[in-house]
């Protein structure tokens, strides 16, 4: 692949998805993994990005294990470089309007009148790829993939040459041995983080899911189900002992409340 036209793929498969980064100013590629591409997506809308995608630590360690960093500050940069207001005021516009005929809506019905007004507000160009699940899932059984790289390195001595129909066909016996069943997962390619967030955007909306901004920290998340308020349980608890805090200072126990944490 070109790493200068398209240094962003994602690999997604049901709601997991696998960002990975293959900038030319940063010789090391980053590989990681979210439970939903709504995660992926808020990393981006609360300005994440670098501790979450490229934190210095990663850098530190490829370096120390032989990679060649040529500008990992220019890399930072350009990963940063997205118009984050417009995606926050599309964001705003789509879920956090309170508008009630707005909320009435699903945000998949929300989304497709709102491209009525704003085309261009979320056209992306990407390529799709065609991708294999069969690396993916063997790796993640290292004593499995042993046993398939050594297999066709043995099929290789026993023959001189092996055939791509011979390859195929080995991998096939293999995985049914072994009762390995693939996962359907499709790929894309974005030359920017713009396109990139822009997939990530369309796609959350167009599945009904819901982008919500937590009532304690501000952050945006996209939460499983609709109801939550909280980004996480830690907000929420952080909540009630504010709350009970409140509430106790207006029952006039303050002289009661201890103020250590
Ligand atoms: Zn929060």
């Amino acid at each position: 692949m070109n790493e200068n036209n398209a240094p962003l793929m994602l690999q997604v498969i049901g709601d997991v998805c696998c960002l990975m980064l293959y900038h030319a100013d940063s010789k090391y590629n980053t590989f990681n993994m979210f439970q939903t591409v709504g995660e992926l997506l808020c990393i981006f809308l609360n300005g994440e990005h670098v501790e979450k995608l490229a934190p210095e630590s990663d850098a530190k360690f490829a370096a120390s294990h032989g990679a060649i960093i040529k500008n990992e500050e220019a890399f930072r940069e350009w990963l940063g470089d997205y118009d984050r207001e417009r995606y926050l005021r599309i964001v705003h516009d789509i879920y956090l309007s309170d508008d009630k005929y707005v909320e009435a809506l699903k945000p998949s019905q929300r989304l497709q009148i709102y491209l009525n007004f704003y085309q261009d507000a979320l056209v992306t160009s990407l390529t799709e790829q065609a991708i294999s699940q069969m690396e993916v899932t063997l790796s993640r059984t290292p004593e499995l993939s042993a046993k398939y790289e050594l297999e066709s390195f043995m099929l290789l001595m026993k023959t001189g040459s092996v055939t791509l129909q011979e390859d195929f066909s080995h991998a096939c016996q293999f995985l049914q041995e072994h009762g390995i069943a693939l996962a359907n997962g499709t790929s894309y390619m974005f030359a920017t983080p713009d396109e990139l967030i822009i997939w990530l955007l369309r796609h959350v909306m167009e599945k009904d899911k819901y982008i919500k901004k937590c009532e304690f920290c501000g952050r945006y998340f996209v939460p499983k189900r609709n109801t939550k308020k909280y980004c996480s349980d830690a907000c929420a608890s952080k909540q009630r002992e504010e709350d009970s805090f409140l509430e106790s200072l207006s029952f006039g126990h303050c002289t009661n409340v201890s103020l250590q944490t």
